[in-house]
């Protein structure tokens, strides 16, 4: 039987489950209180320069699933691209993740990968056997110097707290190599969607069973009339935040424009403390396809996410844990709403992670229903 379905955000998770249900014939209705569709990941012309502008900072689809791959290969042209972050630490420019080229300009040698391996090996602390912190699994797998030059200036701006009060698992998300393979992704699918992933997700929304309204802000009274809510915008503002606020980093963005080339690669990441800001974002390399003679860059400073502003990062510290608990708990009781993405479940995630679990969670409800069960 045909649902009517509510949808609150109009990022990757919401565009993804609608067209699912949409093709399922369902009807299918996406509120998003900003004027624009995509989420963070909206993209758009810059007025001076023309070049496509990453408005919520860079974004880089790379993934190693190959049917999510195919997904948005549905949906645009992607066009090669490979991440190529720089770091300036210390008055010099080094390539990112950590790998050969790396190690043998910072210590100035010239190792080959097993050298550098046990060169590496024996900077690291290996009497932190298990590692907890985000500093304890830096010393574990590069040692005090690389750590206090790359990440631990960087990681403090970033967080906004010391390496010491943070997951493991942040850094986890970093390789260090042993050769020259400078590519800040090791997925096997990586590129750009060609126009930008604004027309990307307004392709997944373009479906006669799909209405997309703009400008109108989620209140829970909408949901009367609809068989079913799929929710992504913050878990704790659907519950009016009445056990307090769950944590997270916003951006702040300063743009300033260049002629010629300002940066020569897309992102040039700060790793002094000093430096206020953490990188800088220069777009038109995120299309090299495109020619342009004029440059738009940003400056990106991040800091704690205030009532008014728009939520990035989740911090998910010991505190923002036992909250998150306590609203997932809450969340559980509410019936007929799903929480879905990065802000629905509070997670650091990735675009392709995003859409896999969209996919997944649209099946989900899809085979919930032929199964006659209540949704
Ligand atoms: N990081 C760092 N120095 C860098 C790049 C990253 O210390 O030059 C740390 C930082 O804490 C960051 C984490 O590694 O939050 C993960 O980096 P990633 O590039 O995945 O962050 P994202 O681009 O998603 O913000």
């Amino acid at each position: 039987m045909n649902k009517l379905v509510l949808l609150i955000g109009a990022g990757f998770s919401c565009a993804v489950i609608g067209r699912e249900l949409a093709e399922a014939g369902h009807t299918v209705t996406i509120l998003d209180a900003r004027d624009h569709i995509g989420g963070n990941c909206h993209t758009e012309r810059d007025a001076d320069t023309n070049v496509m502008v990453h408005v919520y900072g860079p974004h880089i689809f790379h993934t190693d699933d190959e049917e999510v791959w195919r997904y948005v290969n549905r949906f645009s042209t992607f066009k090669p691209f490979v991440n190529r972050v720089k770091t300036t630490a210390k008055g010099q420019v080094f390539s990112l993740p950590i790998n050969l080229h790396t190690i043998n300009q910072f210590f100035g040698k010239a190792l080959r990968p097993e050298e550098a391996r046990a060169f590496i090996e024996a900077q690291a602390d290996t009497s932190i056997e298990n590692p907890q912190t985000f500093e304890e699994q830096a010393l574990r797998f590069v040692g005090k110097d690389l750590y206090e030059a790359f990440f631990k200036g960087y990681t403090q701006k970033q967080w906004g707290c010391s390496p010491t009060e943070l997951p493991a698992s942040i850094l986890k998300r970093l390789p260090v190599r042993f050769n020259y393979d400078d590519n800040y992704f090791a997925h096997r699918f990586q590129g750009m969607p060609e126009n930008g992933y604004t027309p990307l997700i307004e392709g997944i929304l373009d479906h006669p069973k799909i209405t997309v309204r703009l400008n109108t802000r989620f209140t829970r009274d909408m949901a009367a009339g609809y068989d079913h809510v799929f929710y992504s915008g913050p878990l704790d503002g659907f519950f009016d935040y009445e056990l307090g606020r769950l944590g997270y980093r916003t951006l702040d963005f300063e743009r300033f424009t260049h002629e010629g080339d300002y940066q020569g690669c897309a992102v040039m990441n700060y790793g002094d403390e000093q430096v206020p800001f953490t990188r800088i974002t220069e777009h038109k390399h995120f299309s090299p396809w495109e020619s342009h003679e004029g440059s738009v860059c940003y400056r990106e400073y991040s800091r704690a996410c205030g009532a008014d502003d728009i939520p990035y990062y989740p911090i998910r510290l010991v505190k923002e844990k036992s909250l998150l608990e306590q609203y997932v708990k809450k969340a559980r009781e509410v019936d007929k709403v799903t929480f879905v993405g990065r802000l629905g479940t509070y997670r650091y995630l990735d675009m392709d992670v995003t859409i896999r679990e969209a996919l997944d969670t649209a099946r989900g409800f899809l085979n919930h229903l032929e199964a006659g069960k209540a949704v």
